[in-house]
This record gives C-alpha cells, sequence and structure tokens, in this order.
C-alpha cells in the first residue's frame, strides 16, 4: 500500500493550513533565500510562511509533486473507517444498514 522510500522525505511538498501555500523543495522560498533543493525539515526553525507569516507547525505534509493534496493527512482521519480491513468495513456498511431497516420497520410498526 505504501509507496514511501527512505529519502522521500526531502522531497514532501507541505502545504500551510492558514492560507494554502505550498512550500515546494525543489523550489525552495526566494523570499527567505532558502536554495532550491531545500527540504522543508531542514528549513530553519524560525521560517515562516512567505504569504501569511504562519509558523512551521502550521504545515502539514502533503507528499511529493503528484499525490493528491492532503493525501497523507487524510490517511488519519474518517472515523478510523480507513484502518479497518476490506471485511470490517463492510460489516460495519451492513450493520447500519441493518440498524436504518429497523428503525423504519419499528416506525411503521408504530403507525
Ligand atoms: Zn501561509
Amino acid at each position: 500500500m505504501s509507496t514511501e522510500t527512505a529519502d522521500s522525505s526531502s522531497i514532501d511538498r507541505y502545504e500551510c493550513r492558514a492560507c494554502g501555500y505550498v512550500y515546494e523543495p525543489e523550489k525552495g522560498d526566494s523570499r527567505h533565500q532558502v536554495p532550491q533543493g531545500t527540504a522543508f525539515a531542514e528549513l530553519p526553525s524560525e521560517w515562516v510562511c512567505p504569504v501569511c507569516g504562519a509558523s512551521k507547525q502550521k504545515f502539514s505534509n502533503i507528499g511529493p509533486t503528484g499525490t493528491p493534496s492532503g493525501f497523507k493527512e487524510n490517511l488519519g482521519y474518517g472515523f478510523g473507517v480507513n484502518t479497518l480491513a476490506p471485511g470490517q468495513k463492510n460489516l460495519l456498511i451492513f450493520s447500519v444498514l441493518g440498524l436504518l431497516i429497523l428503525l423504519l420497520l419499528s416506525f411503521y410498526g408504530l403507525g
């Protein structure tokens, strides 16, 4: 499932969650005299977003160029459903469907 390699972090892009600016290591940051090819992790801790001034902590790893934006971050969300095995996921969906049907049946039963 994971296609990450040991040195992939050096080309990972980071997106500012405050304004949407994306730091691209292959471009660097000309406004702060950051040379091209500088990984986000190698930026000085006092480095801030060149657009809105947010600190490094406001940035999220969105993966290397070519991956969908926010892909890595989204993996951890979705009520934990994404971490379930496919079988468990189906079980969960059918449990919810069954519950809804039971609710509908009891609703019409009352009427
Ligand atoms: Zn920003």
